[in-house]
Parts: C-alpha cells; sequence; structure tokens
C-alpha cells in the first residue's frame, strides 16, 4: 500500500501545517489517517468490505427501507444513543451490510468500532485455552470489550451448548455493563415462521434474551419483501 508510505505533503507528516491565517493548526490528514486506521481495525471481512449506506438496495415502505433508516439513524445520532440494534430476518437480506455501513460511518466519525462474526469469536476463544496456542482469552477478548461500538454477527449460529451460552452472556453482558453499544444480528426471530423452526430464545437462552431487549432494538427484516424486490429487478 502506497498510501500509508506516502508522507502528507502538507505537514510532512508533522501533523501540524502552516495556515496563512490561522497560523500552525491540526493537519486534516490526522483525521483522515485515524479514519483509515480504524477502518483496518476494524476487521471487516473482505466479502462485505464494500458495503456502505450508498449501496444498500431497498424496495420503498418495505421492511429493508425501514431498516436503512434504522440504521442510518443510529449512525447519524452516535453516541447520543444509548441502545444499540438487533437485525433479525433470513440470510441474503441485508442484514450484515447494514452492521457493516454502521462500522463504517461511526469509523469516519473516528470511533473504534469491531465487526466480529460471533461463531469464529467463540472459536477463537476456545483455542485459546489450548496451552500450544500463542493467545490467550484476554488476548482475544480485550478489543471485543473496548471497542466503541461492536457488530456480533450472526448471533445464535453456533450450537447452543452451556459453554456456548454462558460465554455468549459474559461477552454480551460486559459490554451491557460498560455502558458500550453492540450491534447484532440473526437468522432467527422470536416467533418461528414454521412450527419446526427455532426461536432466538431456543439459540441463546432465556437470561441473554431478555438482556438483549434492554440492550437493542429489534428491527426485523422480512424475507417476502426482499424475494418480491429480487424478482421485480430480476424481470
Ligand atoms: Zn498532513
Amino acid at each position: 500500500m502506497t498510501e500509508e508510505t506516502e508522507v502528507c505533503k502538507d505537514c510532512f507528516g508533522t501533523g501540524t501545517k502552516v495556515d496563512p491565517v490561522k497560523g500552525a493548526v491540526a493537519c486534516p490528514c490526522l483525521r483522515v489517517n485515524r479514519a483509515r486506521r480504524l477502518i483496518v481495525a476494524a476487521r471487516i471481512p473482505r466479502r462485505y468490505e464494500k458495503c456502505s449506506f450508498a449501496n444498500f438496495i431497498s424496495e420503498p415502505a418495505t421492511s429493508q427501507e425501514n431498516a436503512l433508516l434504522q440504521a442510518h439513524k443510529l449512525a447519524r445520532e452516535y453516541p447520543a444513543v444509548d441502545r444499540g440494534l438487533i437485525f433479525m430476518g433470513p440470510a441474503g437480506i441485508g442484514k450484515t451490510h447494514l452492521a457493516v455501513s454502521i462500522i463504517r460511518d461511526l469509523t469516519e466519525k473516528g470511533f473504534a468500532s469491531i465487526f466480529c462474526e460471533f461463531g469464529s469469536l467463540l472459536k477463537q476463544i476456545q483455542d485459546s485455552y489450548n496451552p500450544v496456542s500463542k493467545s490467550s482469552e484476554l488476548k482475544v477478548l480485550a478489543p471485543v470489550f473496548q471497542a466503541d461500538v461492536l457488530v456480533l454477527d450472526e448471533l445464535g449460529a453456533t450450537v447452543p451448548t452451556d459453554w456456548v451460552r454462558d460465554t455468549m452472556y459474559q461477552i454480551i453482558n460486559r459490554r451491557y455493563n460498560d455502558n458500550r453499544l453492540t450491534i447484532f444480528t440473526t437468522n432467527y426471530l422470536d416467533k418461528p415462521r414454521s412450527e419446526k423452526e427455532q426461536v432466538l430464545e431456543d439459540r441463546i437462552g432465556t437470561r441473554l434474551r431478555s438482556r438483549l431487549y434492554e440492550m437493542c432494538k429489534m428491527v426485523v427484516m422480512d424475507g417476502e419483501d426482499y424475494r418480491k424486490g429480487f424478482d421485480a429487478r430480476r424481470r
């Protein structure tokens, strides 16, 4: 990457430039560089790295459009918000796209944000118990606890053993107690779409489900809308 090695022509990398009227002022490159560092630190997966509010497609008056408005509102109003969002709905509907878009906007505003796929986070924690591993649980979890804003993608996707439920609860509850914002995506709903289908509570436990009610506003994204829009676009 040439961008990182290029020295700013205004401040020569000092962070201070001379303004003809105001004298020595902070160089805008500081803010740009900080935003660039933050977006790298956010660990957005490659398949989502282009996702932004600008390229989210939604038809008017659908649950997708409502979800976009909610996500945009949160990104605009942060840090003056007291609850995160939980995007609920079937795979491929744009839940993660919106969560990543929020991260993108917030890093541009200078807030440290992190994207975590919940299943791989749990795996990393498990791996850290292995004595051969060079990682430790604390090392894995420190950024998750410290980020201003955390996205936990695919809540409930991991087979819910006691350890999984307990660990999920510890992580999320710590964020709650520290008053830090968390955004979730999940394929599970509170009401099953069919008799056989599990609901979110089956996957994460009653205790965590009720904690989420306090931490987050629910944003349900409806599959029907999406498929209708998709078919219309293909026709
Ligand atoms: Zn500069």
